[in-house]
This record gives structure tokens, C-alpha cells and sequence, in this order.
């Protein structure tokens, strides 16, 4: 998609600190990450988000969360424990319509989700 940021990092229009290339997936750096370790997994592909039918073609979730499984070894988090998220909509935040798993490690993370109202 011609003014998607995360297809322009795929094909190289924007700069991004990639970490790993599947066949059909790329992982870069977050830029503004919340974790020491803090890498965005997307399909190289247009795919809006989770609730996209073309998330369940082609085993692309399948080859995210297997790139993530990489990744994490890559990044020394495979055995001290990281968080894999996929937000969805307003309430979830959800800012790049670029369907895309957040790996996130590298210290204690707390609770999965705030208490706060
Ligand atoms: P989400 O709230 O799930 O849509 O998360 C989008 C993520 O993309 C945020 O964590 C941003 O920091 C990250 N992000 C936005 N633009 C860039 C960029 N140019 N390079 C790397 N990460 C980005
Ligand atoms: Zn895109």
C-alpha cells in the first residue's frame, strides 16, 4: 500500500534497523521501543491486522510467530521470557494499520495489562 509506513520499510523507502528477513516476513527495530528489546515482525505483504482474512492465507501468522521465535533467540530473550502482542482497534491502541507482532524483552515486564483505568 503506496502510503503505508511499515510497506515502505519493507521495500526499503524508509530506514529501519532490520533484524531478520523470512521469505515472506520482515523484523525490524521498534523506534521507539518500551523494553530493551522491542522488534516489530510484519509481512512483507500489505495485510491491515489481525481481523484481516489475508493474515489466515499463505501461513503468514504461522511464519510471524516463527520469525518471532527467531528473533528472540537472536536477541538473548529465548530464555529469560519475552511478550508477543497484537493490538487491535481503538481500545488496544492500534496506531500502523500494517498488520505486525511486538516482541518485547529484555527486563521484567510486570503484569501483562495496566490495572489503571
Ligand atoms: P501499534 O500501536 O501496535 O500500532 O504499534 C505501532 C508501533 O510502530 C509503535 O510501537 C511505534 O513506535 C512503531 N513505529 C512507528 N513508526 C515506526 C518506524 N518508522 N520504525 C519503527 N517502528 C515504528
Ligand atoms: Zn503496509
Amino acid at each position: 500500500m503506496s502510503d503505508c509506513i511499515f510497506c515502505k520499510i519493507v521495500n526499503g523507502e524508509i530506514p529501519s534497523e532490520t533484524v531478520y528477513n523470512g521469505p515472506h516476513v520482515t523484523a525490524f527495530r521498534d523506534i521507539n521501543p518500551v523494553a530493551p528489546v522491542h522488534v516489530l515482525i510484519v509481512p512483507n505483504r500489505h495485510i491491515d491486522d489481525i481481523r484481516d482474512p489475508r493474515a489466515f492465507e499463505d501461513d503468514i501468522l504461522t511464519e510471524m510467530f516463527d520469525a518471532a521465535n527467531k528473533v528472540a533467540e537472536m536477541e538473548g530473550v529465548a530464555g529469560s521470557g519475552y511478550r508477543l502482542l497484537i493490538n487491535y482497534g481503538p481500545d488496544a491502541n492500534l496506531v500502523v494499520p500494517h498488520l505486525h507482532l511486538h516482541l518485547i524483552g529484555g527486563r521484567p515486564l510486570g503484569p501483562m495489562v495496566s490495572r489503571r483505568k
